[in-house]
């Protein structure tokens, strides 16, 4: 029956259309950034887990292959370091089992697992008043305000590109850019798990013609993003005569930006994160007490300047066509 099948496929546009529009978006904003708080908070100890048990005590200190290329053919390596990768190893098998699915949140202070009631985005820390229905501890204001944030940037997505798949690709971009700022915030770190990613989800909607990028612009785009932070860090690394102390996840990163806004937006991009990033650490070395030496994530600034190209991508191409004239060629 054509007609009702019509029928079916106009609800269920219908649906697609609520779903896609400012509302509905925001609403699913905060449910994603619900799952994002979960993210940041885990994301990172997953993360240094696969580090100590593969990187440090399977790669480095288990390896005499690798000891032997750096010290030489008949050194032997010393006994603490298999028995370091064994008490590495026993650590971990000690370890509580964590994903980012289980289990459930916990109060971090008394161990209360929080009922479904108690984990409403926004609405239940409001209700609770910051504080933990069992043991009285206070809730981190952050965990609103993301899910605040969220919504409102996936709003913001919405009346940007419409109802279209292409506000669907943005959100997806906003998500990825929220966790990498606060992992990034938090522990210097910028994981692979989200930068490939978005590197990834921006070649493909651009190839599957989802946003308005064209593939070769965002093909470019990627290896731009890669390849300036890169070369920035070895003009640096040769000037000061110091190590490369560019980051390889700020490229990646990067990469990704280039790779979903195309290479023309990535001036624009560079140019605010540097700017405000220069202008916040100045503030924190002079006020704030920071120290030198002490690395400051450049991942954050990312990721302002990349959320202000999404939602501004025009007014960012034409910044780079002013900077340069090349652009607009
Ligand atoms: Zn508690």
């Amino acid at each position: 029956m054509p007609a009702a099948g019509g029928a079916a496929g106009a609800a269920a546009a219908d649906w697609v259309t609520l779903l896609l529009s400012p509302w509905g978006l925001a609403l699913l904003g905060l449910c994603v950034g619900s799952f994002l708080n979960v993210v940041v908070h885990r994301l990172p100890t997953i993360y240094m887990r696969g580090w100590w048990a593969f990187d440090v005590a399977d790669f480095a200190l288990r390896d005499k292959r690798s000891w032997r290329s750096a010290f030489g053919e008949r050194a032997e390596p010393p006994p603490e370091l298999p028995a370091a990768a064994a008490a590495i190893d026993k650590q971990l098998e000690g370890a509580p089992e964590l994903s980012l699915w289980r289990p459930r949140s916990r109060c971090p202070r008394c161990g209360h697992m929080l009922r479904a009631s108690e984990n409403i985005p926004v609405i239940s820390w409001l209700a609770l008043r910051g504080r933990c229905s069992a043991c009285r501890a206070p809730i981190a204001k952050r965990y609103p305000l993301v899910e605040a944030a969220t919504a409102a940037l996936f709003g913001l997505c919405a009346v940007t590109y419409g109802p279209t798949w292409q506000a669907a690709v943005a959100c997806a971009a906003v998500a990825l850019l929220v966790a990498m700022a606060l992992i990034d915030l938090d522990y210097t770190l910028l994981p692979d798990s989200l930068t490939i990613p978005l590197v990834a989800l921006g070649l493909l909607a651009s190839a599957l013609g989802v946003t308005a990028v064209p593939w070769k612009d965002a093909a470019i785009g990627a290896l731009a993003g890669y390849g300036i932070l890169w070369f920035l860090g070895v003009v640096w690394a040769v000037l000061l005569r110091k190590p490369n102390a560019m980051a390889e996840g700020d490229m990646k990163m990067l990469a990704g930006l280039g790779a979903l806004l195309g290479w023309q937006a990535l001036p624009g991009i560079l140019l605010v994160s540097a700017g405000v990033g220069s202008v916040v650490g100045i503030a924190l070395i002079a006020f704030g007490g920071h120290k030198r030496g002490t690395p400051i994530p450049f991942g954050p600034y990312l990721a302002l300047a990349g959320l202000a190209a999404l939602l501004m991508r025009e007014t960012f191409v034409a910044l780079a066509e002013r900077m340069l004239p090349l652009v607009g060629a």
